[in-house]
């Protein structure tokens, strides 16, 4: 997939769009999920071009890539959310419904989260 620079993301961290920010620095940015799917539901973005996970380790340079997931833990810790415990959700393509083609990390926790996916009775 092609990366392109007007994605709804791409938008939000141009400032051409709002955002319920958490966290921003030169190479992150974290923001509230506009339709939240547990109290905390948090979406981080690495400000880089990468359409998703995919995209993202296969492309960004080893330091770049453990930076983004170190700044993912503190930013997990920093909403309370270690010792509760936290789900990290990154949907790459049509069978995992990824609808916004700019690599972002879905953080949710501050309540039990229940099955792994739809129809999933073994992580229940
Ligand atoms: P995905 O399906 O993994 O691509 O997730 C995209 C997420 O972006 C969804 O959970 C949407 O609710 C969320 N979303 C869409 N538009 C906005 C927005 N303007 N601000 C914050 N979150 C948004």
């Amino acid at each position: 997939m092609i990366y392109d620079s007007n994605n709804l993301f791409a938008r939000i961290i141009k400032g051409e769009l709002p955002c319920d920010k958490v966290y921003e620095d030169d190479h992150v940015i974290a923001f509230h999920d506009i339709h939240p799917a547990a109290p905390i539901h948090v979406l981080i973005l690495p400000k880089g071009e990468y359409c998703s996970f995919d995209d993202f380790v296969f492309k960004a340079d080893s330091d770049t890539v453990r930076n983004f997931y170190l700044k993912v833990r503190e930013i997990a810790h920093s909403l309370g959310l270690a010792e509760t415990g936290y789900r990290l959700i990154m949907n790459h393509g049509p069978h995992a419904s990824q609808t916004v083609h700019h690599y972002h990390v879905h953080l949710l926790g501050k309540r039990p989260l229940g099955p792994l996916v739809a129809g999933d009775n073994y992580h229940a």
